[in-house]
């Protein structure tokens, strides 16, 4: 794993793996430009050293032709054109003579951005699919490969991994680094007491997670649907409430482990899941549906937080896509933003909730990869990094 600060980049041409895949509207007006803005350190530091910079990202999934009016990464180069205050020059399409006749006339301190790289996964799944001789044209392009897309780096892609296998040199970027300087201490040498704090409906995709930071962390607070396959596996009435059945012996395993996992005691229910009209109960009957944590639940999840020393938090607390059940999560979020410790958000939607509530100054760190962080967390080998 090289670092971005142990090459000569100086005049070099240098392909930068970014991470553009940001949230659009209809309108394709970026919702989120979080990971546009966190790219720039890269991108300003390889144009100190009089680059000529190649960029290559992904957005979302392209699965059908129709999928191309959607993912195009045009929007992303208008953005970033604005945060740079520079030209970019955008091509419209990931290889062919457009790219071919821009490279051979690209100058020091020029910015090229090329079309979303999984336009070709139309083509035979050739980026995601890792195809090697789509690597190896990528790696034609530059003489200098850096990767600094943590939102992939838990991915094998031709634009990632698959064009260091035959660059001369590749290193990692300060995005990257940045992560990896927050996110691997919490693993091997976290400040304690450390709380974890996890929300969102799927146990399913968290239990490597939680089977590797239960060992490291001091308590596991849970909510959001999750903790009703916790409740449940304890016995606990949680009504028409979301439960992962499948995982509920996965969940008294984990309760008969250990004495850290803290669960939800009230709970913001409704009849019927599109109802707004909520209530609040500490024992749910057979007929209600939880959707958020209740206020005696905020209490007990701060007495937690206010006493640790790092934090780490993935999940929103309930469901957050209605506002009336974003209560849990916007609380968690000002009460982690009131304390001392060291902070981290894994991305998805708990990051978005910290940033829209413009609490991101507050937080140490919010994570740009939120799958990716998960895996790294869960103590597995990212194959980004060791390229
Ligand atoms: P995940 O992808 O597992 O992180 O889950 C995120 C999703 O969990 C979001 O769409 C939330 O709306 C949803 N969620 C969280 N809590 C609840 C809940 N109590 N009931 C239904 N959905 C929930």
């Amino acid at each position: 794993m090289k670092r971005i600060e142990n090459l000569n980049l100086e005049n070099k041409k240098v392909i930068i793996r970014v991470d553009f895949n940001v949230p659009l509207d209809d309108n394709l007006n970026i919702i989120d430009d979080n990971r546009i803005k966190e790219s720039l350190k890269t991108i300003k530091y390889c144009l100190d050293k009089n680059c000529k910079i190649i960029l290559l990202s992904h957005l979302g999934k392209v699965k059908c032709e129709d999928d191309k009016k959607t993912k195009s990464l045009k929007p992303v180069a208008k953005r970033l054109s604005e945060l740079l205050k520079k030209d970019i020059l955008f091509i419209p399409e990931v290889k062919g003579e457009l790219v071919n006749k821009a490279i051979s006339n690209i100058k020091n301190k020029d910015i090229i951005l090329l079309e979303n790289t999984r336009f070709l996964d139309l083509e035979g799944n050739l980026e995601s699919g890792c195809d090697d001789n789509l690597s190896k044209y990528f790696a034609s392009l530059g003489d200098v490969f850096i990767n600094d897309a943590f939102g992939m780096i838990h991915r094998s892609h031709a634009s990632n991994v698959g064009i260091s296998k035959y660059i001369k040199e590749s290193c990692l970027g300060f995005l990257v680094l940045k992560e990896l300087d927050y996110l691997l201490p919490i693993i091997k040498k976290p400040n304690h007491p450390f709380v974890v704090i996890l929300g969102g409906a799927k146990v399913s995709d968290k239990i490597g997670i939680i089977k590797n930071l239960i060992t490291k962390a001091d308590y596991l607070l849970i909510g959001g649907a999750m903790s009703y396959t916790f409740l449940k596996a304890k016995g606990i009435e949680v009504g028409k409430s979301l439960v992962e059945d499948d995982f509920i012996d996965f969940a008294k395993e984990m309760l008969k482990k250990t004495n850290k996992i803290i669960l939800p005691i009230d709970h913001a229910c409704v009849k019927e899941k599109d109802s707004l009209d909520f209530y609040i109960k500490d024992t749910m009957e057979k007929d209600d549906i939880g959707l958020d944590i209740g206020p005696k639940t905020i209490e007990l999840f701060k007495s937690y937080i206010n006493k640790s020393k790092t934090i780490f938090w993935n999940g929103p607390m309930g469901y957050y896509e209605k506002e009336t059940f974003q209560k849990g999560t916007k609380e968690i979020c000002s009460i982690i933003s009131k304390t001392d410790s060291i902070s981290i958000v894994g991305g998805g939607d708990s990051a978005a909730a910290v940033i829209n509530m413009g609490y991101r100054d507050k937080f140490s760190h919010v994570s740009t990869g939120g799958g990716a962080s998960l895996e790294l967390l869960e103590g597995k080998s990212l194959p980004g990094i060791n390229i």
